[in-house]
C-alpha cells in the first residue's frame, strides 16, 4: 500500500515488512532500488517533476522520518513507523551476516567509510564488505562503477547526500541487486555523528538533537514548516468534494 504524499507515493511498510521485502529480492535476484524519503525530499519533489518522477520509478519508497510518519496519518493512510537510511542499514546487518551477502558502501568522506567498514566487520565478520569514498572525479568515477560491477554486490548502499545519491543509482541500475541512497549513515555507522540518545529517538525528537549537534541543519530544516503547510493543503484538498 501507498500513501500520496505531495506527489511521492510512500510506502507503509513496516521496518521489518521492508526488510523483508529486500530479503526476498536479494534471494530471488530481483531488481530493487530502495530511497528513504525525508520531508526535505519529499517538498524538493514536489517542485521538480524530474526529481518527482526519478523517486516514484523506485521500487520501495521508505517513510524517512517522523515528519513523514505525520503526514501520512494526516492524509488519512497511515504508515506504521519511520523507516529511515541508518535504521533499515542497521536492520539489514543480521541478515546480510546470516546470509553472507556481499555488500558496497559508497560515499562519506575518504577514510570515513574505511572505518564504517571496519566498524560493521567487527561486529559481522560474515558480511563481505566493500567501499569507496564518496568524493571521486568524473574521471575516476569509471573506475568506481567497474569495481562496484565486479564485486558484483547483494546490496548497494550510496551515501553521496540527497538528491544526488537518487540520480545516481537511478543512472546506473545495474550496479547490485538491491541498492540504496542512505544519505549520511556512513558517518553514522563510523561514529563521526553520534545519534540521538535512544530515548529522544522514542519520543521521535531526534530531529531536534541533530540541529543541536549540527547546526549547518537549520538552514536545510527551514523546509519543515512548508512541507507541513502543503501537507495540511493537500489533506484539505482530499477533503473537499
Ligand atoms: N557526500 C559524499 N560525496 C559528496 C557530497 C557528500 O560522499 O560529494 C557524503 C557526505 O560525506 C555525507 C553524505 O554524503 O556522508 C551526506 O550526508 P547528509 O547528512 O547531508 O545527508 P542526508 O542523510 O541528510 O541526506
Amino acid at each position: 500500500m501507498r500513501v500520496d504524499i505531495l506527489g511521492i507515493t510512500v510506502n507503509t511498510y513496516s521496518m521489518r515488512e521492508t526488510v523483508e521485502k529486500i530479503r526476498l529480492s536479494v534471494e530471488n535476484q530481483v531488481r530493487t532500488r530502495v530511497v528513504t524519503a525525508n520531508p526535505e525530499m519529499i517538498y524538493a519533489s514536489n517542485q521538480d517533476q524530474r526529481l518527482r518522477e526519478l523517486i516514484n520509478s523506485a521500487d520501495i519508497i521508505t517513510a524517512d522520518g517522523i515528519g513523514v510518519v505525520w503526514a501520512a496519518r494526516q492524509l488519512g493512510t497511515p504508515v506504521q513507523e519511520r523507516v529511515t537510511g541508518i535504521d533499515l542499514v542497521q536492520s539489514l546487518f543480521p541478515i546480510a551476516n546470516a546470509q553472507k551477502w556481499r555488500l558496497f558502501f559508497l560515499g562519506g568522506k575518504p577514510g570515513v567509510v574505511e572505518k564504517a567498514i571496519k566498524q560493521v566487520v567487527q561486529k559481522y565478520p560474515e558480511i563481505d564488505l566493500k567501499g569507496h569514498h564518496g568524493y571521486f572525479s568524473l574521471e575516476e568515477e569509471n573506475r568506481v562503477l567497474r569495481d562496484i560491477l565486479a564485486f558484483q554486490p547483494d546490496v548497494l548502499l550510496v551515501g553521496l547526500g540527497a538528491p544526488r545519491q537518487e540520480y545516481w543509482l537511478a543512472q546506473h541500475p545495474q550496479l547490485a541487486t538491491v541498492s540504496i541512497g542512505v544519505g549520511g549513515s556512513f558517518d553514522a555507522l563510523a561514529g563521526i555523528v553520534i545519534r540521538a540518545p535512544k530515548r529522544l529517538q522514542e519520543f521521535h525528537l531526534e530531529w531536534l538533537y541533530r540541529l543541536w549537534k549540527e547546526p549547518r541543519r537549520w538552514k536545510r530544516q527551514t523546509v519543515l514548516p512548508r512541507f507541513v503547510i502543503k501537507v495540511l493543503l493537500q489533506g484539505i484538498g482530499r477533503k473537499t468534494p
